[in-house]
């Protein structure tokens, strides 16, 4: 991110703008329909505002003479549209003072640019790509104004007008977020959004005890959870609508090493953020710490999440601390999440099951070469069924050995599928007979190993053969 959003309040003093033509009338609009007060500079000369309803035109104050000379006390940012070279030189002069400038199209002398915005009164957002594209800002905008409900807007003045005497009658600020949530996510706030605002005013108005609204069993004692949320394998967009909502609702999370910066900023701005992870040459604080922290946090009275890569039931000790959790007596929930073996499998095209060919699946984990030595190989000969290895890099030799004394075929396919779904993944296909030195391939993990037919219908496995294909069509023309 190189620019920052910050809404700039327009009742505080003139925006001076510079320019002519149709795009000096389109910033005309824009910043008219916004209240502003402009001082606007034609380079034409025409001050022509056609089309203009006309008290917003009485909000424009016609300035005569040159804008590179002209006072600058109290305007609170310049733009420049059609301006030519003179958007330029006014850039230069913005710069020099301190003043915030946009000269429309031209990055390199703007301090600033206008995102797509969705306009929803109170709420509104704005939308940036850096200057890269505005059609896909556009694009974004049209998702956003799809999503959220027409009266939005008036959802927020209406909680805007009682915010201050629920402030006063209710002092402590979670329980006072929390009151809002209610109000936002139940009957008043639908009440609102459907367009009944004298209702929803009466219905606010008869909550004796907003404490209790807000769901305190009494002042001081309001009851905390935890939530056990599953990450995913990196991808943000592979989140749940579930999870998300658990990551925006938090007060703390206490969060592993596998979990993505992509996803952590996924997190609400101001809640606390705890690594708990185990994290490359250091060790994690331990399970039991684990525990003591997330029953802490729920008996004070916060909303906690426990966010673990991919599923935290599938070896991420999900279960060790519900029970943890269980016996402290501390209310909590699951959110799954895409574990590893299925976001590398539908990234690659690994498809685990297939008719005929693969009935069954195994997740197995292999982390030391002394887990491999504990698995029974004897139970994963069936050819039939497709073995999904965690944890397995190191122990790749071990998982090799074991299987082929086992009996499974040598030449059986296998994958090493790294950082999955990540901007970063990387796959190397090949032979049970070569899977360590694939291992070797793929610039470090984490990573899952795949084992079974099924892998050569993968797409890393089609290019392979593909690029096989065509070097022996090259060397026979050669
Ligand atoms: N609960 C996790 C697994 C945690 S065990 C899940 O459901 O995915 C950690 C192991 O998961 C790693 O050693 C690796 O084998 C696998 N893993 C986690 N994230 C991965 C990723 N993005 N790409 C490949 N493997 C991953």
């Amino acid at each position: 991110m190189r620019y920052l959003p910050i809404f700039l309040d327009l009742q505080t003093g003139p925006v001076l703008l510079v320019g002519a033509g149709e795009l000096v009338r389109a910033k005309l609009r824009l910043l008219t329909a916004a209240g502003a007060r402009i001082r606007w500079y034609a380079t034409s000369g025409d001050h022509d505002v056609s089309g203009l309803d006309p008290a917003d035109a009485a909000r424009i104050d016609f300035a005569q003479g040159d804008p590179l000379t002209a006072d600058l006390t109290g305007v609170i940012a310049i733009l420049c549209a059609g301006a030519g070279d003179i958007g330029v030189a006014m850039s230069v002069r913005a710069k020099s003072v301190g003043l915030p400038v946009n000269v429309m199209d031209d990055l390199v002398h703007s301090t600033f640019i206008f995102p797509a915005i969705v306009d929803r009164g109170e709420v509104v957002v704005a939308v940036g790509t850096g200057g890269a594209s505005p059609v896909v800002a556009r694009r974004v905008r049209e998702k956003i104004e799809a999503m959220l409900p027409a009266r939005i807007g008036d959802l927020a003045t209406f909680i805007g007008r009682f915010r201050k005497s629920i402030h006063g009658r209710m002092p402590d600020m979670a329980l006072r977020r929390r009151f809002w949530e209610r109000v936002v996510d139940g009957a008043i706030g639908a009440l609102v959004l459907g367009g009944r605002t004298h209702e929803a005013e009466a219905a606010l108005n008869d909550i004796a005890d907003p404490s209790a609204f807000a769901g305190a069993q009494a002042a001081g004692e309001i009851q905390g959870h935890v939530t056990l949320v599953g990450a995913g394998p990196g991808d943000p967009d592979l989140l749940t609508i579930k999870a998300l909502r658990a990551l925006q609702d938090a007060d703390v999370v206490f969060y592993d090493e596998l979990v993505s910066g992509e996803i952590l900023d996924r997190i609400r701005r101001d809640a606390a953020r705890v690594p708990v992870g185990r994290r490359v040459g250091k060790p994690g604080i331990g399970q039991h710490a684990i525990n003591r922290l997330m029953i802490e946090a729920a008996k004070s009275g916060q909303r906690a999440v426990r966010l673990k890569g991919g599923d935290p039931f599938v070896f991420g000790r999900g279960g060790e601390e519900i029970e943890a959790l269980r016996k402290a007596n501390v209310a909590y929930s699951v959110v799954p999440g895409i574990t590893a073996g299925l976001g590398g499998a539908a990234q690659f095209e690994v498809p685990l099951t297939f008719r005929h060919e693969a009935l069954r699946i195994t997740f197995l984990t292999a982390h030391r070469a002394k887990d491999a030595e504990a698995v029974d190989w004897s139970t994963l000969t069936d050819t039939r069924m497709t073995v999904v290895v965690y944890m397995g890099m190191t122990a790749a030799p071990s998982v090799r050995s074991g299987l082929l004394a086992a009996g499974r075929p040598p030449q059986t396919p296998v994958g090493v599928f790294a950082r999955v779904t990540r901007p970063d993944a990387r796959a190397a296909v090949g032979r049970l007979e070569n899977l360590p030195d694939l291992v070797e391939k793929i610039d470090g993990g984490p990573a899952i190993l795949i084992i079974g037919d099924v892998v050569a219908h993968s797409a890393p496995w089609r290019h392979q053969n593909l690029n096989q294909i065509i070097s022996k069509i090259l060397e026979a023309a050669a």
